[in-house]
């Protein structure tokens, strides 16, 4: 019968892998493959808290799609998608409709506030070029509000809530960022203060408690107060307060403080954890021969039954497993089991500075930071070769 229609949603790490790797394997005629993205470009999600705080281009965060993809071969849609409809194998976008033979769901994740009342209305969160645009403008606004109103505390008060992988990222980058805007701006660094407010008992989870010790140190040196073990109770227009009391007044709010899937997969009808689909050992949905869940909106367990976070290093490994288990689907061949292998973590915590993981060896400091540099490289190198490293890679 008629060619198989293959439709990717979302061009993210695992979007991105998926349909690369599909256009190496796929012969001409066997498959027609669309990828659809809300925007033309590629972001990297793990280099936004860079732009976010404004230690780095937004530019050097982005790739148009169409110089890493053949749009010979894959058929890339910029539109928004809005809903997933299992019934009858259709995509509904904001300007049109798509059917599958295969879907493959790679939408990335949301910000998850827990219901903490104001947070999604007052905070700020790092999740696309768009929204750190917002943060990058807004802090910058506040140095320049404080120089002309009446030198209100709040302007220069910065609360980040949430003290994991990107709370953490994040608020090392404002603190390396601050001195500079101080200078710009004329304000005296004493008079700033950035706060870090977790409510679980320590930062860092899934490091090592020397290394989580070790970056804490690092950050409070550069000026971040933590609060730890404390939660945000409400989020209002000028600061937050806490769950002992205590209210900080800042007219900057940053929440990373927990991550959830992607609202259009719940509302197809999967059974989902916090938005998330717990898939099958092909990455498949349960139920569902043919749609492939990947990335932040997929749950994998590891063999003591705690699921793996979220992660690049993840959605990149899924594309690639999926794109291949789905050739197989197409040619009647096995398909392969995915197995996640860690290949180490590395959390940088602003310039120069970072702790790492790789295997059962630990790093800090200076060459830590230059693995964060190498792994960030690495993913350049793999989905744009060569030209994309010159292009968008941080050598120094
Ligand atoms: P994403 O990469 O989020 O991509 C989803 C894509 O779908 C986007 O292009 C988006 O525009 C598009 N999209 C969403 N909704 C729609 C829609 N309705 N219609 C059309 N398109 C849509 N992980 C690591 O392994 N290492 C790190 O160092 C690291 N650092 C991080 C730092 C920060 C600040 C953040 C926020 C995350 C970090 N992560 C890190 C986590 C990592 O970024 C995510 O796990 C990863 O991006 C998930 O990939 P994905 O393919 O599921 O989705």
């Amino acid at each position: 019968s008629s060619i198989p229609k293959i439709v990717i949603l979302g061009a993210g790490y695992g979007g991105i892998l998926t349909a690369q790797r599909l256009q190496k394997e796929l012969n001409y005629n066997e498959a027609d493959v669309t990828l659809v993205n809300r925007h033309d470009y590629h972001y990297i999600t793990t280099h936004l808290h860079m732009p976010a705080a404004g230690t780095d281009s937004i530019e050097n965060t982005r790739v148009s799609i169409s110089k890493l993809i053949d749009e010979f071969k894959i058929d890339l849609v910029k539109s928004s998608v809005q809903e997933i409809r299992l019934h009858d194998k259709k995509v509904i976008l904001e300007d049109g409709t798509l059917s599958y033979d295969y879907l493959v769901i790679g939408l990335g994740g949301e910000p998850e506030t827990f219901g903490i009342p104001g947070l999604a209305e007052h905070a700020m969160t790092i999740r696309s070029i768009n929204s750190v645009r917002l943060i990058r403008e807004h802090i910058e606004y506040q140095f320049a509000l404080y120089k002309n109103e009446r030198r209100p505390q709040e302007r220069i008060n910065f609360v980040v809530g949430g003290a994991g992988f990107s709370g953490i990222e994040f608020v090392a980058e404002l603190a390396d960022r601050i001195p500079r805007l101080c200078k710009e701006y004329d304000v005296d660094p004493t008079l700033v203060n950035i706060y870090n407010v977790e409510a679980a008992p320590a930062a860092l989870p899934g490091f090592a408690p020397e290394l989580v010790e070790y970056a804490m140190n690092v950050l409070e040196k550069k000026g971040v107060t933590f609060k730890m073990g404390i939660a945000i109770k409400e989020c209002l227009p000028g600061g937050v307060v806490l769950n002992n009391g205590e209210e900080i007044r800042a007219a900057t709010v940053v929440w990373t403080g927990g991550i959830r899937g992607n609202r259009l997969v719940e509302a197809a009808g999967f059974e989902t954890m916090r938005g998330r689909v717990k898939v099958d050992e092909y990455l498949r949905a349960p139920g569902y021969e043919n749609i492939y869940i990947i990335g932040d909106n997929s749950l994998i367990f590891n063999e003591e039954g705690r699921p793996y976070p979220p992660t690049a290093q993840m959605a990149m490994q899924q594309g690639v497993c999926c794109a291949q288990n789905i050739v197989a689907a197409i040619r009647d061949k096995s398909m392969r089991k995915f197995e996640f292998s860690n290949k180490g973590t590395v959390a940088s915590l602003g310039r120069g500075e970072g702790i790492a993981v790789v295997g059962d060896k630990k790093y800090q400091g200076w060459k830590a930071a230059q693995l964060k540099k190498l792994v960030d490289l690495r993913y350049l190198f793999i989905i744009g070769g060569i030209p994309l490293v010159l292009k968008k890679g941080r050598f120094l």
